[in-house]
């Protein structure tokens, strides 16, 4: 062989005899075949075995197992966001002429893609009340092929009742979807509790450190596998090894990481529960909170992510009360070893459940600091916030 081939070829590594820990990357665009009628015949290795990269590779396919498992689904699909896993789920099952419900507090960016890119492929899209089983009734249709929940909702955290959502849905023949991303599949298994597919924004608890995208696609059925592998093989859609790798390294965790800071965060919303200037507290484990009852009979704990209302008086200086923050930072997104605040608005984002409350609120995510340093910065805020109600008195 010639050096410069010798560049080009490599020598094949032993793999016997190396056992680690480690998850191994990888990485592919090209999958070689022993002989051209394998190659020919590559389709039929679908869906499990290997024929591209776009299609999966030994790292990909670990965690979608994994998370198979967790779900107790039949199949898993990577996808490059939590976003893009709830696009496909809409797109695998819906055409032309068909309808889909979707809950009022959906995370705001998938409600923008059922207007947008929906509507024009001629779908309807109408939204429901989470927390009402007569408005969903009322709003279903022969024409209703999908119902998406997210429990608890994106911001306003209410809690919905998917067993009988689900049922509702199938004796209507409409499939139910449900984003999981709050619960994780540790806290709440919406396929057991009859929701047909299960979303999860990986970026988020699974990855833990505030440094990848990745979403996941759990089917309950083995009837929509191919249906959901062929689009997402059409539109281009696969994630890269690395990323994965790095979930799976991150969901190792997962479990430590969400007990300690969900115990954190119940007694943090507690405190601001006390304090003259909240309103409300909306953390689906608190008596008060939309959809308690149902949390505590579907629900095996509670993530860290809740949100707080203020007064009315108190509500316009959220965002100057913000400034001078020592261990929360400001963002979105949220699931990392960082706690963060997020002011969120959201009266123009409700249709079907017109908001009531304070036109913003303030959206925590606890991570993994001390819960010292984040009392002490929440009363820093709480107090800076009655400072500015008071230097704007007339
Ligand atoms: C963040 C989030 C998503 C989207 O996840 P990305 O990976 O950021 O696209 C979807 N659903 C919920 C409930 C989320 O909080």
């Amino acid at each position: 062989m010639q050096d410069t081939d010798r560049c080009i070829i490599h020598p094949e590594a032993e793999l016997e005899g190396f056992h680690s820990l480690a998850v191994p990357v990888y990485r592919a665009s090209t999958v070689v075949f022993p002989d051209a009628k394998a190659f020919a015949a590559r389709a039929q290795r679908l869906p499990d075995g290997y024929t591209y990269g776009l299609h999966g590779t030994p790292t990909t396919r670990m965690l979608e197992r994994s998370i198979t498992q967790l779900q107790g689904g039949a199949w898993t699909f990577l996808t490059p966001s939590g976003q893009a896993s709830c696009v496909f789920a809409m797109l695998a099952v819906l055409k032309p002429g068909d309808t889909v419900l979707i809950s009022d507090s959906v995370y705001p960016p998938v409600r923008q893609f059922a207007d947008t890119d929906l509507q024009r492929m001629n779908i309807t899209v109408d939204y429901f009340d989470p927390l009402s089983l007569a408005d969903l009734e009322a709003r279903l249709t022969p024409r209703t092929r999908l119902v998406w929940c997210e429990s608890p909702g994106s911001n306003t955290m209410e809690v919905m009742d998917l067993g009988a959502i689900s049922d509702l849905a199938h004796r209507r023949s409409a499939l139910v979807g449900c984003d999981n991303t709050w619960a994780t599949p540790l806290y709440c298994k919406p396929l057991e509790l009859g929701v047909d597919f299960v979303a999860e924004a990986l970026t988020k608890f699974f990855g833990g450190h505030s440094d990848l995208l990745l979403g996941s696609l759990t089917l309950k059925d083995e009837a929509l596998i191919l249906p959901v592998r062929d689009l997402m093989g059409r539109y281009g859609v696969g994630v890269s090894p690395d990323d994965a790798a790095l979930v799976l390294r991150g969901m190792e965790t997962m479990p430590l990481r969400l007990h300690h800071a969900s115990a954190v965060a119940l007694r943090l919303a507690q405190h601001l529960e006390r304090h003259p200037l909240v309103a409300r507290v909306l953390h689906p484990a608190l008596p008060k909170a939309p959809g308690h009852e149902i949390w505590l009979r579907d629900f095996k704990g509670a993530s860290p992510l809740f949100s707080a209302e203020f007064t009315p008086k108190a509500t316009p200086f959220l965002g100057e009360a913000l400034t001078g923050l020592q261990t929360f930072t400001i963002g979105a997104s949220w699931g990392g070893t960082r706690s963060l605040l997020a002011p969120q608005p959201i009266a123009g984002t409700r249709t079907a459940r017109p908001w009531q409350g304070a036109h913003q609120i303030l959206r925590f995510s606890i991570g993994l600091e001390s819960e010292a340093a984040l009392q002490q910065d929440i009363d820093a805020f709480l107090a800076r916030l009655q400072l500015a109600m008071d230097a704007h008195k007339p």
